[in-house]
């Protein structure tokens, strides 16, 4: 076999360039009444053999077919015979040697993955499916990271023992706390606490998981061994291939029903393993290739896909378009996007406007990669510093905000503002206006402001790191923790970036201080809907925040002239305050100013208020005093660690202008 240094020579040859590169849209089986094709591109092999079985994991092949060279790298076999639910795999002879492969184009597979699937696609549809439909685009982006199995694993989730774990307990619209029938847990409860988009952790195939092994078996996902295929251990049957493929509908379905948005997290950034579908197919290809020719390990993983490449590139952006198509899927989170190119990024946000409207569809990532990776030619690749180089509506997770409201996710014992480090008020205020991501701590190497709040996702937790809960060790009590807890939460939602929390974090969620549960035990990464009820006084602070977000178009502004919408602003000693014009064409709100103040000083502090009367609308306990506001005038008093939320009326701001 060539080594991977002489493969990636020859790739970058102009005639291979010319002659193997394949602008289709139909590698892969494509199965419907008519007949089933097979197309496999694989530029260097001698010969491909088709190989048709009953069982997706058991029997030898019943017919082995040789395939038809094409032109640009393209191996073929059509039938007009509808192959539904007949399993594949290729046999190829390449540089001498013999070689098993899937299709990494397959869009169904059987267990694990091992062989892919010829699928009707039509045939997995559940009913009402050609029905269905996002709900209307929000009017904030309110995001809740979820695992599928992590959802309804716990008993108290009162799912049916047959679901639990699976997608189709999204489908249990009235489950209740140990089935108490007073207790919503699950879709009934996220519908209460007011999020707007549900974020599925991964849940494409992947391999950590054994989806024949115990039922106990765990693991986040991001391992990604079929990217156009949903993952098997979540099905209630993991054999079948059409199986997992209409039960993630019944779940997206169900979903969409219950008034969510759906985002995939994906990880295009590198696979399961080198040995992989794309190496066996088209050696090193799809991977990047170091120096010294080992292969580049940006991702911590072993292996870096190449986006940069023409065909790597293609399959990522058809992927992404497949799951919209296929599975109305309603945005992506890229993991790693840093790790990925400028160009490609942007290439998707076109691609997905073009068909479905402008930033109708929700894409941010991880401007950031685990290591140093091998980018190719003058590709440049999607890190925060390069920020001003994507699309406005292309968002990153900003950690300047998260570390600086909470403390840095690295370093546990450091803390953050809401726990009283001074210096960081004007990291917070950036944070509120999300138009800088500058470094904390007063570094200015890097300064990329964003074009508008549509590129900052606002985060004080999510898988990696630990719980926000977990964070908050260093206080003196329960009380003050909680109270920490409550600012983080109203400081951040108050901030105008595209909101984002972990499950669970607004039931004070605990994974006992660990940082990186993987693959820790199900019974330490499930959600816990017991505690949720425990800790409701916390969630229905949440659910406050989120009511009231909801109703301040000035806080939900995405657009470059959002930071406008600030003034009289105050950034010293622990306090940060700003008003905020709160008025949007098109859009009604009760109030017409906003006046947000953090305190995260120790003690009680007197804010002279301007103009004469504001409504009181969320405090250090109470998130939903807007329910039925107080006045007050003049100046306010703000207690130890909190935000203070105050709204002005018409009245209140003719009143402030005859005053002035
Ligand atoms: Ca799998």
């Amino acid at each position: 076999m060539r080594t991977a240094a002489e493969w990636k020579a020859y790739y970058s040859t102009e005639e291979f360039q010319k002659k193997f590169l394949y602008d289709g849209r139909d590698l892969g089986a494509t199965c419907t009444e008519e007949g089933t094709s097979f197309l496999l591109w694989s530029p260097a092999a001698d010969s491909v053999t088709l190989n048709l079985y009953r069982s997706g994991d058991e029997g030898e092949a019943f017919e082995r077919i040789p395939m038809r060279q094409r032109q640009q790298g393209v191996w073929e076999w059509c039938v007009e015979e509808e192959l539904h639910g007949i399993y594949y795999d290729f046999t190829l002879k390449m540089d001498g040697e013999t070689i098993r492969s899937a299709d990494p184009y397959a869009k169904a597979c059987g267990l694990n993955g091992r062989r892919s699937m010829a699928v009707n696609l039509r045939k997995t549809d559940p009913e009402g499916w050609a029905q269905d439909q996002a709900p209307e685009k929000p009017r904030e982006n309110i995001i809740y990271e979820l695992h599928v199995k992590e959802f309804s694993w716990d008993a108290s989730g009162g799912f049916p023992e047959k679901y639990r774990g699976k997608y189709k307990a999204f489908t249990c619209q009235d489950t209740t706390l140990y089935q108490d029938g007073i207790h919503p847990t699950g879709i009934r409860y996220l519908q209460e606490l007011g999020v707007t988009y549900v974020q599925l952790m991964p849940s494409y195939d992947y391999g950590s998981v054994n989806e024949d092994g115990d039922p106990e078996e765990f693991n986040w996902g991001y391992d990604p061994v079929n990217y156009n295929v949903p993952e098997g251990s979540y099905a209630t049957d993991s054999r079948h291939g059409e199986v997992r493929i209409r039960e993630m509908k019944e779940m997206i379905q169900a979903l969409h029903q219950a008034g969510f948005r759906v985002i995939m997290d994906v990880v295009y950034n590198h696979t399961y393993s080198l040995d992989s579908w794309f190496q066996r197919t088209a050696p090193w290809y799809f991977y990047r290739v170091n120096q010294d020719g080992k292969a580049s390990n940006g991702s911590a993983c072993g292996n870096d896909f190449a986006s940069e490449r023409a065909m790597c590139g293609k399959y990522i952006l058809e992927s992404v378009l497949y799951w919209t198509e296929e599975y109305h899927i309603d945005g992506f989170r890229f993991d790693l996007m840093g790790l990925l190119d400028v160009e490609l990024m942007n290439q998707i946000r076109r691609s997905l406007d073009i068909k479905y409207g402008k930033g109708e569809k929700i894409l941010f990532g991880e401007p950031w990669a685990a290591q140093e990776t091998a980018m190719e030619s003058r590709a440049v690749p999607a890190l925060k510093k390069n920020l001003s180089l994507l699309d406005k509506n292309v968002g990153i997770f900003c950690d300047n905000t998260r570390d600086a409201i909470k403390g840095s996710s690295v370093h546990i014992e450091e803390r953050g503002f809401v726990s009283g480090r001074s210096g960081l008020e004007e990291d917070i205020f950036e944070s509120a206006a999300a138009w800088c991501v500058r470094s904390t701590k007063g570094q200015t190497q890097e300064m990329p402001e964003a074009k508008a709040p549509s590129q900052i996702v606002t985060y004080v937790s999510s898988h990696d790191n630990q719980t926000l809960w977990d964070k908050l060790t260093d206080t003196v009590s329960l009380q003050e923790r909680m109270r920490i807890n409550r600012m983080t939460a109203a400081l951040y939602m108050t901030c105008q970036g595209t909101l984002f929390f972990l499950s669970g974090e607004e039931f004070a969620r605990t994974k006992n201080g660990h940082d990186n549960t993987y693959n820790a035990p199900i019974s330490l990464n499930r959600l816990d809907w017991e505690q949720a009820y425990r800790e409701r006084e916390l969630v229905k602070f949440y659910q406050g925040l989120i009511g009231l977000r909801k109703q301040l178009p000035g806080l939900c502004d995405k657009s470059e002239s959002a930071n406008r919408r600030f003034s009289r602003i105050t950034k010293k000693n622990g306090i940060v305050s700003y008003m905020l014009d709160n008025e949007k064409k098109g859009e009604n709100s009760r109030w017409k100013n906003l006046f947000v103040i953090y305190n995260s000083k120790r003690r009680t502090e007197q804010i002279p208020l301007p103009g004469v009367e504001w409504e009181l609308l969320c405090d250090a306990k109470r998130s939903d005093l807007w329910k039925a506001p107080a006045r007050v005038a003049k100046r306010v008093s703000v207690e130890p660690i909190s935000v203070l939320v105050l709204g002005q009326t018409e009245n209140g701001q003719e009143e402030r202008e005859q005053n002035l």
